[in-house]
């Protein structure tokens, strides 16, 4: 990966970022090797060695592994939760493992940064909410998620948000909206977006679930490494933030942007609405903008030239 560089003034910092062989975590990684030490746990189990930037230190572990956790938490200043079962799909088919994996682990971060006097910035997501009763969707929407997924991010959310006001942990929980971006993996749990640059490029349908009229708020990954930046350094601890663009698209349109930016003859078909799959989602970011200093700056144009398969340098 080649690091993108980003301004911030965190430095001389221990940081460990765990989940950091995956999509989201690498590139949190890369943004801050420049003057702190940066180190990873990941257990590879979906993320890729060849993903972690040069120069950060990987530890290969499970974070329920305590022993592993805690060793890598040691002397940390600052941590970056990311690892996590990230699969709805998963999580409904292994509630347990995702408890486990999503809840339990976290409270062991949690506890280890009060020991280390660390401040951890946690990967939430807007699956917290469950089914929008309105959007955009602000922080202090109802949440009803419907999946073990959102439970569990749910759970950790809360957890995460009550270490700042029980402990005194400077703790701040993103939910990020729908992310994409150049090195978004593929496979059965990618992305709608990759899957459909996937779909066009082989010249294969480009498959859009329902009527396509649902609505998703797509973040690019540039921008939810910046909003991790600024969470580094907010005095908004013990809060939670979404990280959108509070901009939306139907599925059908997008589906239309992708197949004439990959100048692909696929064709667009619907296909069963996928059971569970909520009709609109938009990020309200009103607070991100107001309390973290963060706003999405990538337009989803931009944005969908950076992935592989689109833009005019592939
Ligand atoms: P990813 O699968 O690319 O990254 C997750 C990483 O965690 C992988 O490298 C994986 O190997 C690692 N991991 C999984 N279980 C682990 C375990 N038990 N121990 C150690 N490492 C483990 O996914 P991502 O898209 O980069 O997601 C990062 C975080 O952001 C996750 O917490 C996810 O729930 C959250 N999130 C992502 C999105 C999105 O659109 N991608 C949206 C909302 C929230």
């Amino acid at each position: 990966m080649t690091p993108r560089p980003f301004e911030h003034d965190i430095a001389g910092q221990q940081v460990l970022v765990t989940g950091g062989a995956g999509f989201i975590g690498s590139n949190i990684a890369a943004a801050l090797l420049d003057g702190n030490d940066v180190r990873v746990l990941d257990d590879l189990s979906s993320g890729r060695r060849e993903n972690v930037p040069d120069g950060a230190e990987l530890l290969v572990g499970d974070v329920r592994d305590e022993d592993a956790l805690d060793a890598a938490m040691a002397g940390v200043d600052l941590v970056f939760h990311e690892a996590a079962v990230v699969s709805v799909a998963r999580s409904t088919e292994a509630p347990l493992e995702t408890t486990r994996t999503n809840v339990d682990a976290t409270v062991r971060v949690l506890e280890q940064a009060r020991t280390e006097d660390a401040r951890v910035v946690f990967a939430s997501s807007a699956a917290v909410y469950g089914p929008p009763a309105y959007v955009p969707v602000d922080e202090s929407h109802p949440k009803e998620p419907t999946s073990p997924y959102g439970v569990s991010k749910l759970a950790a959310d809360q957890y995460v948000r009550l270490y700042a006001s029980l402990y005194d942990v400077p703790t701040v929980a993103l939910r990020y909206f729908n992310a994409y971006g150049p090195g978004q993996p593929d496979g059965d749990y990618s992305g709608v977006i990759r899957t459909f640059v996937d779909q066009a490029t082989a010249g294969e349908p480009i498959t859009v679930h329902g009527d396509g009229q649902q609505t998703r708020d797509f973040v690019h990954i540039d921008d939810i490494v910046r909003a991790n930046l600024r969470a580094a350094t907010t005095p908004h601890v013990g809060e939670a933030f979404n990280v959108g663009t509070g901009d939306s698209v139907t599925v059908s349109k997008l589906a239309a942007h992708i197949q004439e930016l990959a100048g692909s003859d696929s064709p667009i078909r619907t296909s069963d609405p996928r059971p569970g799959d909520i009709r609109h989602s938009c990020a309200e970011t009103t607070d991100a903008r107001t309390k973290l200093g963060f706003e999405a700056t990538v337009s989803l144009a931009d944005g969908l030239e950076t992935v592989a398969g689109l833009g005019p340098a592939e």
